[in-house]
């Protein structure tokens, strides 16, 4: 085999490996470069996380024909959303009986999503895994991006017409390329661990905002061979973002201390709380590319936008990218254009600019405004919280956002393959 590729895909986590999903139809010799063995337990991008999948993303993994799949291990659908202020008047409900859906998502963890994503992903006939590999360098000419990876101890160059990057939130391509980014922290960690309850779920998400930040109770359903006890619905995922400096108190307390604490913070309302597993730490922060794309270069996922896990938005955003992407691909490739051009990307760039503006603007506003106890805005977000609630149109909009059927469809959401386009 060459080592030049029409599209050489940095990354093979949770939106890299989608990717390579999403044009396995179309006439491109692709590449993925990924660090780690995709089956193995250290494959940072399918860890011990939970991720709610909104309505719209469930729609692209169907249409990609990976749905089946997640579904064999366990998804759990969310049926109800409920959101609240610890000590304040104000809560809003999201129903999908009043959408007319299933469910407004599906909570799945990050390992059921990576195994759906990575069985077959190296018998695509159009895609080469490269892997585990890394990215040592990357030089962007007029004709072609070339990269180097280190793969078993040998250097390999690489070239492609197009180089996505989807190496996640601390992305190389970025540094190496010295691509502008914009940061800006929160002073806040998330906490994330599984609880059990005496009473069952019932598919009700539980979003509460704290004085110290949000937490969010996920419905969240073991695969059978999980072994961390409860396998029924009486298992929870949580989010739980505490400040900086309480993080290690946070997560030296014993079991019985840390689900009193957490029972206090959530009152009665998912049940008594029975048990807790050992917790995991990540820090959060707001973080995106200032130019997603160039000439042969677009970023997708967290390598674009790093965002405020309050909501759970951050891969379906990413998803929403996959999707974008492979449809201007498949649009170029149709018209037999060079899917690396400057003009090509920017219609892609373009595209998503107005899902990012809104989706960075929703959990950054909650990430501040629910974090704080100032009098007026602590009465002005209840106020919000309550007009959401009574008045349907603005319930309707909020509960579009939450299931991402919100601004422009594309294809894959709405069902129709890329196959026979290319
Ligand atoms: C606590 C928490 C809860 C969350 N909950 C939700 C949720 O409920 N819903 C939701 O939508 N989102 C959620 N998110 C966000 C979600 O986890 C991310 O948006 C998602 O993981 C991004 O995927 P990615 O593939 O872009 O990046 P990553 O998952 O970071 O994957 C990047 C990949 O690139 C590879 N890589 C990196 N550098 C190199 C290199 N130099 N060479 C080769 N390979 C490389 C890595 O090995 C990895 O496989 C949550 C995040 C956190 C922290």
């Amino acid at each position: 085999m060459t080592d030049d590729f029409d599209l050489l895909i940095v990354g093979g986590g949770m939106v890299g490996a989608s990717l390579a999903h999403a044009l396995k139809a179309l006439p491109l010799r692709i590449g993925i470069i990924e660090a780690y063995p995709l089956h193995d337990e250290k494959q940072p991008s399918f860890d011990s996380r939970a991720i709610a999948l909104s309505y719209g993303s469930r729609r692209i993994f169907d249409t990609l024909g990976v749905w089946q799949a997640m579904v064999a291990e366990t998804v759990t659908p969310i049926t109800r959303i409920h959101v609240s202020d610890r000590g304040h008047f104000g809560s809003v409900r999201m129903d999908a009986a009043e959408e007319g859906v299933e469910a407004l998502g599906y909570v799945a963890e990050a390992s059921v999503i990576g195994r759906a994503l990575a069985a077959n992903l190296g018998e695509l006939p159009n895609v080469e895994l490269i892997c585990p590999a890394t990215l040592s360098d990357v030089q962007i000419s007029d004709e072609q991006a070339s990269v180097t990876v280190e793969q078993g101890g040998v250097l390999r160059e690489l070239t492609a017409k197009l180089l996505v990057a989807a190496d996640g939130g601390r992305s190389t391509v970025r540094e190496l390329l010295g691509a502008r980014t914009f940061r800006l922290g929160y002073g806040q960690t998330a906490i994330i661990a599984n609880v059990t309850t005496e009473r069952g779920h019932g598919g009700i998400a539980y979003e509460r905002f704290t004085d110290s930040g949000p937490l969010a109770l996920l419905p969240n359903n073991a695969p059978a061979w999980m072994e961390d006890g409860e396998s029924g619905d009486k298992r929870w995922s949580l989010v739980w973002t505490v400040r900086d400096r309480d993080v290690e108190e946070h997560r030296a307390l014993s079991d019985a201390l840390f689900i009193s604490r957490l029972q206090k913070r959530l009152g009665k309302r998912a049940g008594r709380i029975l048990s807790a597993t050992p917790r995991h730490a990540y820090p959060l922060g707001l973080e995106y590319v200032r130019d997603h794309v160039r000439h042969r270069l677009a970023f997708i996922g967290n390598a674009a936008h790093l965002i405020h896990p309050v909501a759970g938005q951050g891969f379906n955003l990413g998803l929403r990218d996959v999707a974008a992407l492979a449809e201007v691909l498949m649009e170029a490739v149709s018209a037999q254009h060079d899917p690396g051009l400057l003009e090509t990307l920017q219609r892609y760039a373009k595209w998503r600019r107005p899902d990012y503006l809104r989706v960075m603007g929703m959990t950054d506003t909650l990430a501040r405004t629910f974090s704080n106890d100032f009098t007026p805005l602590v009465v002005a977000r209840n106020l919000g919280m309550v007009a959401m609630d009574l008045i349907p149109p603005l319930r309707r909009l909020l509960t579009h956002q939450a299931m991402g059927v919100n601004g422009r469809q594309s294809r894959l959401a709405r069902g129709v393959t890329l196959e026979g386009n290319g």
